[in-house]
């Protein structure tokens, strides 16, 4: 029964040993690689069939066994040495190509050790020659069935062909002994091979989950380090990929770093939606792929922000390929038949000069980003040493800034916005000023951003408010004040009471309080904006729509929201790019205006042109330096008591 079990799992094995073409090639290449580890082991069987089989051929003098004697010593040198240097890890030669020349020399040296003791028996050898010999091929035949168990195919081949000899003699003497060791070998080969394909299965098993579970951690380090919208490489991967370039390069290469940010993106995903959003920047990472050259590492960086890396010749090559990302990223996006514009600006870092290690050149390039962005957007910046003195002065502002409110070091300027058909003042707009005693007076674009990346703009907001109105207090009735309100100023909780509180203490009419807003504001989906705008609008107080025309430029806050105002942007009015596009950009609003009846308000008005144009296009109201610059309030005051004691329209109109 057991023999039969044997039989039968032996065939099982045999025939999955056929079919083991199925194992994938790394599997079978690893199996393939135990044939030639160890190859002292080899080195060692070599050793003692050789020793056996020359103290045969040296006692018997059998002409027959000294060549084959001779031949078994050539192919075991040629064994060995082709262990040691056509390991796996060392050829480029094909698994199978590497199994078939070990076959061959195993099959060899197999048939012929088994041959030589065959003959011995067959011959007048002495009787412990005889068991010397046998014993050392039968001992040769087990022990290579362990060590190439890996490839079982193999490891049964050499078993089959050192015993075939030997049993064959066997049967051909035929006596009770040598009839006895042929059934012993008969029963050796089955109790071998199903030993033999045990190991087989256990190591093979083994090295599948091996496989398996580096090629699952493979996975997820590739998925770890990947940004699922895009495909591209995530800040992880990027980190990865920028550090293991940089410990490659060559001394002398030059690499540059672009550091691309989506202006206004966050219009684009808060109006259009996230789907909308996403597919933008599935396009623009194509893109930028497309642009690039093949070499280069492209990442997402976040949000909406983008790293490129990759050698450059020299700085020249560096600008092209600059103005080709931006270029491409500006193209328009067709979307389901729909164009939109996407604009970018690039802040870019070279090694060797802006930095030698990632983090200084990511720094330099990030620092570059924020210039291009404050330039204007839609800019590319390279890196220069001053934009790091610049930071220094950032860091510097933001620590003085709290102290500068205390110090009284800031005060309100106001500049008039005037009614362009009578000339007459309507309202002061409040602008903050910071003069310094060292730096001299700062501009309120310098440390406005400052005070809200700190949140100090809160504090300093309801000062601001406290002070305008403080100063509007002391106009007539008729004259508003228009204070500038920060997002972020709005979202920070008890925002409306704030400003609330800032009228009454200065006892100004709510009505006499116009607060300019910028679309920025409502780009965040909660409600807070919504609810600010609507409880300071019960209490009176007045809202205008700021620098319209360089946002999104939406219609439907003008209509969701109780504007009174819009101001037009100065881009439109005054600087390089106005002319009949911007007019009629004017003129359009400006009905629009008429319609829901709103004041437009044209800001940057500098020459008397300007005001002829922008009353025709139907502005009614203007503001620029032609009516007057911002001044402190009491010029403010003399400015409207002039304005009262005069008749008639102001000369700045006329
Ligand atoms: P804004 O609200 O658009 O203010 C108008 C800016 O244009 C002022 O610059 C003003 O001096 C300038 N301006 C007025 N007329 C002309 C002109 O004819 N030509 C030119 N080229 N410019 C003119 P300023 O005072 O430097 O303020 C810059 C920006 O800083 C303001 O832009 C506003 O966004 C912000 N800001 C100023 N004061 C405050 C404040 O108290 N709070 C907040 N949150 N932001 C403020
Ligand atoms: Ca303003
Ligand atoms: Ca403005």
């Amino acid at each position: 029964m057991a023999k039969a079990r044997i039989v039968k799992q032996v065939r099982k094995g045999l025939i999955r040993l056929m079919h083991d073409d199925a194992l994938t090639e790394r599997v079978r290449r690893t199996l393939v690689r135990t044939l030639y580890t160890q190859p002292s082991s080899l080195a060692l069987g070599a050793a003692a069939g050789i020793v056996a089989s020359s103290i045969v051929a040296y006692q018997s003098g059998s002409t027959g066994i000294i060549i084959l004697t001779v031949a078994l010593t050539v192919v075991a040198i040629a064994r060995v040495a082709a262990g040691i240097g056509l390991s796996p890890d060392k050829t480029h030669r094909s698994t199978r190509q590497l199994e078939i020349l070990y076959e061959i020399g195993a099959f060899t040296y197999s048939f012929l050790l088994g041959t030589i003791a065959a003959l011995t028996l067959l011959i007048d050898a002495g009787a412990t020659l005889k068991v010397a010999i046998v014993a050392n091929a039968l001992c040769y035949g087990v022990g290579i069935c362990g060590r190439n168990a890996g490839r079982p195919s193999i490891a049964l081949g050499q078993l089959i062909l050192v015993c075939a000899p030997i049993f064959t003699v066997c049967l051909i003497i035929g006596d009770a002994p040598l009839l006895f060791l042929g059934a012993t070998i008969i029963l050796l080969i089955p109790a071998m091979a199903s030993i033999m394909l045990n190991i087989f299965k256990v190591l093979r098993d083994s090295i599948a989950s091996a496989e398996e579970s580096e090629r699952m951690a493979e996975k997820m380090r590739i998925l770890a380090r990947t940004d699922v919208v895009t495909g591209l490489a995530n800040r992880a991967g990027l980190n990865h990929e920028i550090v293991e370039r940089l410990t490659q390069i060559a001394d002398d290469q030059m690499l540059a770093v672009f550091w691309v940010d989506l202006d206004r993106f966050k219009e684009v995903n808060d109006l259009l939606g996230h789907p909308v959003g996403d597919r933008v920047l599935v396009e623009t990472a194509r893109r930028l792929k497309e642009v690039t050259p093949d070499e280069a590492s492209v990442a997402r960086f976040g949000g909406d922000e983008f790293v490129i890396f990759c050698e450059v010749e020299n700085r020249r090559e560096c600008e092209k390929l600059a103005s080709e990302i931006h270029a491409e990223i500006m193209r328009p996006i067709r979307l389901d038949g729909d164009r939109m514009e996407v604009g970018a600006s690039i802040g870019i870092a070279m090694l060797p000069d802006d930095g030698l290690d990632a983090d200084t050149l990511m720094q330099n390039a990030d620092l570059a980003l924020y210039h291009a962005k404050v330039n204007g957007r839609k800019q590319t910046c390279f890196y220069h040493t001053s934009m790091s003195r610049d930071l220094v002065r950032r860091r510097e502002i933001e620590a003085e800034l709290r102290a500068a409110i205390l110090k009284d070091e800031l005060s309100i300027f106001f500049q008039p916005i005037v009614d362009l058909e009578t000339g007459k003042i309507r309202t002061f707009e409040a602008l903050v000023r910071w003069f310094h005693p060292e730096k001299g007076e700062l501009r309120p674009d310098e440390f406005i951003p400052v005070a809200e990346e700190t949140g100090v703009i809160v504090t300093l907001g309801n000062w601001i408010t406290t002070q305008a109105a403080k100063a509007a207090a002391q106009w007539p009735e008729d004259v508003t004040v228009a204070v500038n309100l920060s997002p972020l100023q709005i979202k920070a909780p008890g925002a409306a009471l704030g400003i609330i509180n800032a009228l009454r203490n200065a006892g100004l009419d709510p009505k006499r309080l116009e607060l300019e807003v910028t679309e920025s504001v409502f780009l965040d989906d909660d409600n807070a904006t919504e609810y600010f705008i609507e409880d300071l609008s019960k209490e009176g107080i007045r809202f205008a729509l700021d620098d319209f025309g360089t946002g999104y430029s939406s219609l439907s806050y003008i209509h969701k929201y109780p504007f009174k105002k819009i101001k037009v942007d100065r881009s439109f009015v005054s600087g390089p790019d106005v002319g009949t596009k911007s007019d009629a950009i004017i003129r359009a609003v400006a009905e629009l205006g008429s319609k829901l009846d709103m004041d437009i308000v044209a800001e940057g008005i500098e020459t008397v042109e300007q005001v002829e144009i922008v009353r025709d296009a139907g502005c009614t109201l203007g503001q620029g330096y032609h009516f007057s610059r911002a001044v402190p309030d009491y010029l403010a005051t003399m400015l409207l008591a002039k304005e009262r004691g005069e008749d008639g329209p102001s000369k700045a109109v006329a």
